[in-house]
């Protein structure tokens, strides 16, 4: 452990220590089989029961309703963008969307592709340093879904509400999933890519409203089909093995640590530890509104890009890696996703008060 950093990348992330060190014993040999899990084919009795545990972990953790489908999809997040349209929205369809980040706008305008996109709210006044209210939200009488992203992993701002909409909502929560409970049932869809939270990079969580599948505009590709990933139980074609064993170990250890409720309290104490040193601060201050604030990505700066730099560049000296902002941004950024110990956060806020002492 000596040797590993403190590592606030925003993603891929941290992984549990526990979770690399399962991964790593059972590498060349997966439980007498002979052979690694990323050798062995995904038809295969061996592979099969790993995968239906996933699945079946990940019901549970989630409390995933029977009225909804668990799918493992390549392609990362960014796949989905196109996915959730080509899905969802019908022959001249039209979708709500709310763009409070970069991903967000990036799935908004994918969608445009493919139907009428209306902009049910934009944080872009504020430098996406907000989110917006129910209120606020323009919500359309005739749409085929609403679009937000619970949590905007660059900006470091987060939906604290699930928001009542007429359409079925779409929600990508790829910086935030199993860090607290949600009641999936609220959802039409909901996704994540999987390097932040869950996984190695390189795959998405789809949990969908069967209801909803079969829908898809006549030139949806096969492989992003809903419908035929729900048939053919996700292997339609060859799936990301490894990474779905890897996502199978990372539920264990979520279950040993309290499951979803666990995680929050966790996630609790990290961002408040942060939150509250960024508020008595004289040197730092928190980018986001206290109101909109994330609890899975602190933003932060000094006011002063140079100081900023200085910090990014002691901290990583001191063994607090990835700690810069967001070239959209500037700044800093710490990522405190489920795998970052307590102790992590308690370090760098040390670390802090330090640099403040002797910058500030
Ligand atoms: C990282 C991230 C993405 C992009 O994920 P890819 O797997 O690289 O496509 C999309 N949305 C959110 C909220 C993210 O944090």
């Amino acid at each position: 452990m000596s040797d590993r950093v403190y590592n606030f990348s925003a993603g891929p992330s941290m992984l549990p220590l526990s979770v690399l060190e399962q991964a790593a014993s059972e590498m060349t040999n997966y439980r007498g089989s002979g052979m690694s899990v990323m050798e062995m084919t995904h038809r295969g009795k061996i592979y099969q029961a790993i995968f239906d545990e996933v699945k079946a972990d990940l019901r549970r953790v989630m409390s995933v309703p029977e009225s909804h489908e668990i799918l493992f999809m390549q392609g990362g997040a960014t796949f989905q963008f196109a996915a959730v349209p080509l899905n969802l929205m019908g022959e001249n369809g039209t979708a709500d969307y709310a763009v409070t980040g970069n991903f967000a706008k990036l799935a908004a305008k994918e969608a445009k592709k493919y139907g009428n996109v209306n902009i049910v709210a934009s944080t872009e006044e504020t430098n996406n340093t907000t989110i917006p209210t129910q209120d606020e939200l323009k919500l359309s009488d005739n749409a085929s879904y609403f679009y937000y992203c619970a949590n905007n992993t660059i900006y470091g701002t987060e939906w604290n509400y699930v928001p009542e909409t007429k359409a079925p909502i779409v929600c990508d929560m790829s910086s935030n999933i199993l860090s607290k409970p949600v009641d999936v049932s609220k959802f039409g869809v909901l996704y994540a890519g999987v390097q932040k939270n869950m996984a190695p990079a390189g795959m998405a969580v789809v949990i969908i409203d069967k209801a909803l599948a079969g829908k898809e505009l006549p030139y949806t590709p096969t492989i992003m089909n809903y419908k035929t990933m729900i048939d053919k139980d996700s292997m339609y074609n060859t799936p990301p093995c490894y990474t779905i064993y890897m996502l199978g170990l990372t539920l264990k250890w979520v279950e040993e640590n309290g499951g979803v409720a666990g995680m929050e309290k966790l996630r609790n104490e990290r961002s408040s530890m942060l939150y509250n040193f960024l508020d008595e601060s004289k040197l730092f201050k928190g980018a986001a509104e206290k109101a909109a604030r994330s609890g899975m990505n602190v933003t932060f700066r000094t006011g002063n890009e140079e100081l900023d730099a200085l910090f990014v560049k002691e901290a990583t000296a001191k063994g607090f890696a990835n700690l810069k902002g967001h070239r959209n941004t500037g700044g800093m950024r710490a990522s405190i996703y489920n795998a970052m110990p307590v102790e992590g956060v308690k370090a760098l806020v040390d670390f802090m008060k330090e640099f403040e002492a002797k910058n500030g």
